[in-house]
């Protein structure tokens, strides 16, 4: 660590962290002594056209994590109206999903949130009852509150869903493999 208060010009900086440096650097982080040609024979491995195309078909589709049956390519008929906000708000108990008060708490009528921050996706996987203070709490940390929301509204779809569903299917569900 330089010492407090101490001035490294661009020739230090450019000294501390020279590629063979930072092969250095890499190799006792790892645990694995790699050697420069080895890191730059990785990087050139993972960079080849056949190895990115291959990554990407292992995370598109059914092998995605939020894989949903394919839902997204079907075309969306759901108007972000009153009617469908008073239908998340009915689905949601007609309370706020995150500090779990209810409607009778407040003055203000609940907000119905888009988890995914898209206004044009009103699917109602993707809406969840607010109040209007966690509301605006949801707009920092947008992809953790995405996650969390996510979850909590595919579950509690199967619950309202799942008469009729054996674990196994309700369990795929959960984790966004099918979706009923
Ligand atoms: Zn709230």
């Amino acid at each position: 660590m330089p010492k407090k208060g101490y001035k490294q010009t661009p020739e230090h900086i450019a000294k501390r962290f020279t590629p063979e440096s930072n092969a250095k650097i890499a190799a006792t982080l790892t645990g694995y002594k790699q050697t420069p040609e080895h890191i730059a024979n990785s990087i050139a491995a993972q960079n080849r056209p056949e190895v990115k195309i291959k990554h990407s078909a292992s995370i598109i589709g059914p092998k995605h994590w939020n894989w949903r049956g394919g839902i997204s390519k079907l075309p969306y008929a759901f108007e972000f109206d009153n009617k469908l906000k008073d239908q998340i708000r009915e689905r949601d108990n007609y309370t706020c999903q995150k500090c779990n008060r209810p409607q009778s708490d407040f003055k203000e009528t609940l907000t119905v949130h888009h988890i995914d921050y898209n206004k044009k996706n009103s699917d109602p996987v993707n809406l969840i009852t607010l109040c209007i203070s966690c509301n605006v709490k949801v707009n920092k940390n947008r992809e953790y509150w995405t996650k969390y929301f996510q979850a909590m509204v595919i579950k509690c779809d199967i619950t309202k869903l799942n008469r009729g569903f054996n674990s196994s299917q309700i369990f795929s569900c959960c984790f966004g493999i099918l979706f009923l």
